[in-house]
């Protein structure tokens, strides 16, 4: 089976989506195997988003990041990287409202930025980023 992380950004968590959430990664067949809530400060929000460093909405991605706790899971399934991808849909959630509307963006997303959640976009991205949160893991 394959993992992949996902994390419930800050206005998910400030907007009690956590339940909803959860509801819909067993339902689709997803294991928790782990999770942990993280209040990111400024360099590891950096670290974890490096590969957008250079882009205009960089700071602003850094301010909504450590304006929070966020809940970071991992997850198990056949196809996990790809399906948690589909299940949360489109970066910008009020586009996801109208193209994707049973995605999780639709349901808890705002716009572009304030998008609710995460999901790891490749294998190698996956591995990096289990093992920026959960040391132990080996990510396979
Ligand atoms: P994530 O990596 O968080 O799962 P993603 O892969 O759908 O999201 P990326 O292009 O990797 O999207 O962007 C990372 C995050 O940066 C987005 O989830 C969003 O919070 C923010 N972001 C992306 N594009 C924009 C934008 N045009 N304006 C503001 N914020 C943005």
């Amino acid at each position: 089976k394959e993992k992949t992380l996902a994390m419930i950004k800050p206005d998910g968590l400030l907007g009690n989506y956590t339940e909803r959430i959860k509801e819909v990664i067993v339902d689709y067949g997803f294991s928790i195997l782990r999770e942990i809530t993280a209040q990111l400060d400024q360099d590891s929000a950096a670290s974890f988003y490096a590969e957008h460093s250079s882009r205009s909405f960089f700071p602003s991605l850094i301010k909504y990041m450590t304006s929070g706790p966020v809940l970071v899971m991992l997850l198990e399934k056949e196809n996990a990287i790809a399906d948690w991808r589909t299940l949360i849909g489109p970066t910008d959630a009020c586009k996801a409202k109208i193209t994707h509307p049973n995605s999780i963006r639709a349901m808890c997303g705002q716009d572009s930025e304030k998008n609710c959640v995460h999901g790891s976009d490749s294998l190698l991205s996956a591995q990096r980023e289990i093992s920026f949160f959960f040391e132990d893991v080996s990510s396979g």
